[in-house]
């Protein structure tokens, strides 16, 4: 079975997200429990806890469907001490939401070293700090989003994800969360079946399919190995829609989050819809 669904607005409470994913035929969702781009938020309370829950209930998803994405400005990798802290305790916060909402997974940007120190000890902060806040929590999994390699931002590599997961000390409490705009804009192709073969094959090699937790589906506005993120509709940006058929038809991705960051909101049914249909072809 294929979870297929959007990044949908948490806008008016948390408990909104669930019914906007029903609205648009989707199988599953992301959303972020604050506001991305503010460090301080409001506890959330039991009212807004219970009806949440309850919302997730009536609208039959269950939390593997469910993939928060953690707030913008946490930079687990920062050079600077007190940055670096002010960061960890963001992320501890957005873990302790996710464990109040009864949900498992938490997708995060691994950090960037702002080419202050090398790429061997930003990964080793992000490892440190991903160990730090599984010691403090109990029941919600880490999951690192590869990223497409902008500006000095770690993670473009599968060898980046790789490293930080070797560092980290509970191996059952870890994951990766692929995105294909940044995978293609990192310079691993998936336009066609040859390409796609052998990127996921890399991955494997590299990662291993065990630890992923999740997938964006993302088409893409930029040109392969470009390391710029911009994401476009699925099937009109640089990647088309062959790899997004290719993906629908891996049975690796069965049971996952697969969720679309896709620019057009107003198109999200849409996607999803054809992306179902792509997915029916070989089942
Ligand atoms: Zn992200
Ligand atoms: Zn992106």
């Amino acid at each position: 079975m294929k979870y297929i669904g959007a990044h949908v607005s948490a806008s008016g409470g948390v408990a909104n997200a669930p019914l906007r994913a029903r609205e648009i035929g989707a199988k599953a969702f992301a959303l972020f429990t604050k506001n991305q781009r503010q460090w301080r938020a409001k506890d959330l309370n039991e009212k807004e806890i219970s009806a949440f829950k309850k919302n997730l209930d009536d609208c039959g998803f269950k939390t593997e469907q469910v993939l928060p994405h953690d707030s913008y400005l946490i930079n687990l990798a920062h050079p600077e001490t007190d940055k670096r802290q002010k960061s960890l305790n963001a992320f501890i916060d957005e873990f302790e939401r996710c464990e109040q909402l009864g949900l498992t997974l938490l997708n995060f940007h691994p950090g960037s070293t702002l080419q202050q120190i090398s790429d061997e000890e930003g990964l080793e902060l992000i490892a440190q700090a991903v160990n730090t806040v599984l010691a403090k929590t109990t029941t919600v999994t880490a999951v690192i989003e590869n990223t497409a390699g902008q500006g000095s931002n770690l993670g473009h590599r599968f060898e980046h994800l790789k490293t930080i997961i070797d560092q980290v000390e509970d191996k059952s409490r870890i994951g990766v969360c692929l995105d294909t705009c940044h995978t293609f804009a990192a310079g691993y192709d998936l336009r066609t079946p040859e390409t796609y073969k052998q990127t996921m094959g890399e991955f494997d090699r590299i990662v291993g399919f065990s630890y992923l937790k999740g997938m964006h589906l993302n088409d893409a506005k930029i040109t392969l190995g470009s390391r710029v993120d911009r994401h476009h509709s699925i099937g009109r940006g640089q990647l088309g829609l062959e790899p997004f058929s290719l993906l629908m038809q891996d049975s690796r991705l069965d049971n996952i989050p697969l969720i679309l960051e896709t620019i057009d909101a107003k198109l999200w049914r849409e996607e999803i819809a054809l992306l179902y249909t792509l997915a029916k072809k070989k089942e």
